[in-house]
């Protein structure tokens, strides 16, 4: 069988300037970056264009590898294009971190990918070390002020804002900056996150524009006094050079996938750490230059599409006309006590009928938005035709249109029904979106709506310091932000062993970070990480180039 990479150097790609024009971009509308890759100007993004249908696909509670909504996102894009209907995939950035870790990139596999995929999957047009580097240029201004004198009474061991890399690299967590004597700097206490889960990332993905990226900017608080008050990036007065140094990151990415639909490839928060959505302006432009867009937020629906519709769809001012959730055979045999090792041995009705109760949960929680709701079943050759009839069979229980797709194996070909089922949907789609969190709700009741109705939770625990924090935070005027959840991908609950549908569960708040640029206030669950840290054995052991420059080892 031949690897993604073999597959997406086999076919010969069009000129970037012909896949711009299949969304009415002329080449004046892009910034070239080679042959298939362009940056899409800003003066694109105009706020009146009517506006197309749009798709949100999300998953059932993945297995380590992932379930493939990437890989469905892009065949069902290419699938309703050749079914006539005019579709622009709008996807996120692959970080480094699961490209060289567990996971690998992020350009969906077998016939449905996005090119050039070892472009995109390593650097791409360069906007993760743009964010990195802006990120850390405030870490550098922090450290200077304080060197310089610190005017500002900047408490060190105060200071909330890190430093970021785009690794999974686990000696970094926490580390003391500043050593070496009275030249060096002053010692502090620091740590790096991903830069996928820093607040320049967030930011990134909900400004509107260039200058709600710089207001943004200039609101992001980096710790305290030692009186205790916020201390932002306005008062060190620095907001200038961050945004500067965002200048071309801000600008979508477009390539193209296998059967030539054009794709839009920008931002790529993580949704287990961070809000987990592609950027609003890519998201505004897709939608202002297609009649049907596809997108995708990351991991399982209790955080992706939890964090898409609570926290992206307010900013768009646009809800999903349709959610697909993507389900595998695996997945569900995992969900239903089969381990990891054995997911592709033999027929297993009865753990996949076990294991359902972990998608029926997320139907269950998307339902409650009143968007129409398809599950993608995304087919592996393992699987057994008895094994795909009994999910249909128990979504159809739960009036759920359920589509076997064997986009993978066959790209546009294996998505036809599907895309016919999504537009079907929205054709009959009522409109009458239902947020989950109303506007003015504290941060408990949002915590508690998120963990009661999206996890299954009963009970939510809050550590000394989240109570502690969120007195603070009503004091400070952040009482009423969006909750951003950091939570394990795994289970519905913090505890990533917890699989299938837990009931009887709590929900432990460790501790919240604000993010006040980005407008929310991030929740940590459980043991959730920030900086994520490599596998015995990574995928970054299996990545080779040759002499004439080829690659080889991406998946
Ligand atoms: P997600 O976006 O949900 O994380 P991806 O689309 O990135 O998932 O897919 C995860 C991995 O699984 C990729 O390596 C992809 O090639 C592989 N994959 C997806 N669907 C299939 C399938 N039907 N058969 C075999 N491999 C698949």
């Amino acid at each position: 069988m031949k690897k993604d990479i073999e597959i997406a150097r086999a076919i010969e790609k069009e000129k970037i300037v012909t896949i711009a024009k299949k969304m009415n971009l002329t080449p004046d509308d892009l910034e070239l970056y080679g042959n298939y890759k362009a940056k899409i100007t800003l003066e694109k993004h105009t706020e009146s264009i009517e506006q197309g249908k749009m798709v949100l696909v999300t998953a059932i509670n993945p297995t380590p590898a992932g379930e493939g909504k990437s890989t469905v996102s892009i065949g069902l894009a290419d699938a309703m294009n050749a079914s006539g209907y005019q579709t622009v995939v709008a996807l996120r950035e692959p970080s480094l971190g699961p490209t060289l870790g567990i996971k690998g990139g992020a350009t969906g596999g077998g016939q449905a990918q996005i090119v050039p995929m070892e472009d995109i999957n390593l650097h791409f047009t360069g906007d993760i070390h743009a964010i990195s580097t802006a990120n850390n240029a405030l870490s550098a201004l922090i450290d200077n002020h304080i060197y310089q004198g610190n005017e500002l009474q900047i408490d060190p061991r105060r200071i909330t804002w890190k430093r970021v890399v785009d690794l999974n690299d686990r000696a970094l967590r926490h580390v003391v900056v500043g050593l070496g004597g009275p030249i060096q700097g002053v010692p502090r206490e620091d740590g790096f996150d991903i830069t996928v889960a820093s607040e320049i990332m967030a930011i990134l993905c909900l400004a509107k524009d260039l200058k709600d990226l710089k207001e943004r900017i200039s609101q992001i608080v980096i710790g305290y006094t030692y009186d205790k008050e916020p201390i932002s990036v306005k008062d060190l007065k620095v907001e200038g050079v961050i945004t500067a140094l965002l200048k071309d990151a801000i600008k979508p990415n477009l390539v193209q996938t296998l059967e030539h639909t054009p794709a839009i490839v920008h931002g790529g928060p993580f949704a287990n750490i961070a809000h987990g959505c592609n950027s609003i302006i890519a998201t505004k432009i897709a939608l202002q230059h297609a009649d049907y867009v596809i997108t995708e937020a990351g991991f399982g629906a209790d955080l992706g599409a939890e964090k898409f519709l609570d926290i992206k769809v307010p900013q768009l001012e646009k809800a999903p006309d349709a959610i697909v959730i993507v389900a595998t055979i695996r997945s569900l045999k995992m969900h239903g006590g089969v381990s990891l090792a054995d997911l592709a041995k033999g027929e297993n009705i009865p753990a996949i009928r076990d294991g359902f109760s972990n998608l029926a949960k997320h139907i269950d929680s998307l339902k409650a938005y009143h968007v129409p709701v398809i599950v993608s079943l995304n087919e592996f050759t393992t699987d057994t035709k008895s094994e795909l009839e009994a999910v249909k069979e128990m979504c159809d229980k739960q009036a759920i249109p359920c589509v076997e797709t064997s986009i993978w194996a066959n790209g546009s070909k294996g998505g036809l029904e599907l895309a016919k089922t999504v537009v079907d949907a929205i054709q009959t789609n009522t409109n009458d979106y239902t947020p989950l969190i109303p506007e003015g709700t504290s941060m408990q009741e949002k915590i508690a709506l998120i963990a009661k109705n999206t996890y299954g939770a009963t009970t939510i625990e809050y550590s000394a310091k989240a109570l502690t924090q969120i007195k603070q935070y009503q004091e400070l005027g952040w009482g009423e932000l969006p909750i951003c959840m950091a939570k394990t991908q795994y289970s519905l609950s913090d505890n990533p062993k917890l699989l299938g549908r837990p009931t009887d569960f709590a929900i432990h708040i460790r501790e919240f970070v604000p993010k006040i640029g980005a407008g929310f206030i991030v929740a940590l669950t459980g043991n959730v990480m920030t900086m994520p840290g490599l596998t015995k054995e990574p995928a970054a052991l299996e990545i080779d180039i040759d002499e004439n420059g080829n690659i080889s080892g991406l998946f």
